[in-house]
């Protein structure tokens, strides 16, 4: 997916917060964003924010739907570029083709994770397939740390078993959770993973202490109880943060009905980054220089086939210098 907010933010990073945090849930609310069009899709957008701008290596954090795509349109993004990171397609219901320069066309579809590699520089496009009745993911960005971002374009798929546990389910779509490990490689120590929580059900996973991890809730209210700590509630479309140092988390669904999550974890990024519209970079110059570039239809991004219709062009830059994150 692509950032279409025509006036990208440029945020400013704040420090972690304090160390009192780590036995407890920072709840971190949505927000919406349009993302364009006559009959636009909105997502709920939790990261980054401010205060907040990477967990682990997740960068980037929308959740969508469910929506009926009769009303929305569904989701049409045209040929955008990435920079620096890697884009994790995550599907509860509907369907998305995929398009992009390195070749690659193919479904994304509920269960399995799509994971584009644009290091140096990709470009792709995604659109609801004609049988979507009803669409309803996340789209997700993981930061690629120094050594890996300029790497070349890649394309990996995976479909994580379900692994059952007391409570409820998970699949495991990058990294190791409740024993389960993906074969998708990462650039950095990462986890992404579905929990199911069946009603009234308590499902607890242990956590890698030295990971930050953040508890998207796509079906709620959840609550998260982090090992040794007090529960905090997480409502639908939030995000539930738990500091390293946490060991476990317990995950509670509502009396009458199942919770759906997303566990998304890594050790904490350590590197500053400059974002801003669909790249990851780390200075102002580097923005400019790959903006344009793409604006120049250099082959740094290379040409996505089979789109009906034009590519996006880049917003404008905003006046001032667009600062790091943390
Ligand atoms: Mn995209």
């Amino acid at each position: 997916m692509s950032n279409l907010e025509t006036r990208p933010d440029e945020v400013a990073l704040c420090p972690p917060a304090a160390e009192d945090a780590e036995r407890r849930v920072e709840v971190l609310g949505a927000r919406d964003v349009p993302l364009g069009g006559p009959r636009a899709m909105t997502v709920r957008r939790t990261l980054p924010q401010r205060g907040r701008s990477l967990i682990g290596a997740w960068c980037f954090a929308d959740h969508y739907g469910p929506d009926d795509v009769a009303a929305t349109g569904g989701m049409d993004v045209a040929p955008h570029p990435h920079t620096g990171l890697q884009t994790a397609s995550w599907l509860f219901e509907g369907e998305i083709e995929h398009r992009d320069s390195n070749g690659v066309v193919g479904p994304v579809r509920p269960g399995e994770l799509n994971l584009m590699t644009g290091g140096h520089g990709i470009c792709h496009s995604e659109v609801s397939t004609p049988e979507t009745a009803t669409l309803h993911g996340v789209q997700l960005w993981i930061a690629l740390p120094d050594a890996a971002r300029d790497t070349a374009r890649d394309f990996a798929h995976y479909v994580p078993p379900a692994t059952p546990v007391p409570g409820g389910s998970v699949r495991t779509f990058l990294g190791t959770l409740a024993g389960a490990t993906s074969p998708v490689p990462t650039h950095s120590p990462l986890v992404g993973a579905e929990v199911l929580v069946e009603p009234a059900a308590r499902v607890r996973l242990d956590l890698r202490p030295d990971f930050e991890h953040g508890v998207l809730v796509d079906a709620g209210p959840v609550g998260v109880r982090p090992e040794g700590g007090s529960a905090g509630t997480v409502e639908r479309a939030a995000l539930g943060y738990l500091a390293v140092g946490t060991s476990a988390v317990e995950l509670a669904a509502p009396t009458d009905a199942p919770a759906r999550v997303l566990v998304l974890g890594g050790t904490p990024f350590g590197e500053e980054i400059v974002m801003w519209w669909n790249f990851v970079a780390r200075s102002h110059e580097e923005i400019v220089a790959f903006r344009a570039d793409w604006e120049a239809g250099t082959d740094r991004f290379g040409a996505v086939t089979g789109y009906p219709g034009d590519r996006l062009p880049a917003p404008a830059l905003p006046h001032a210098r667009i600062r790091p994150r943390r």
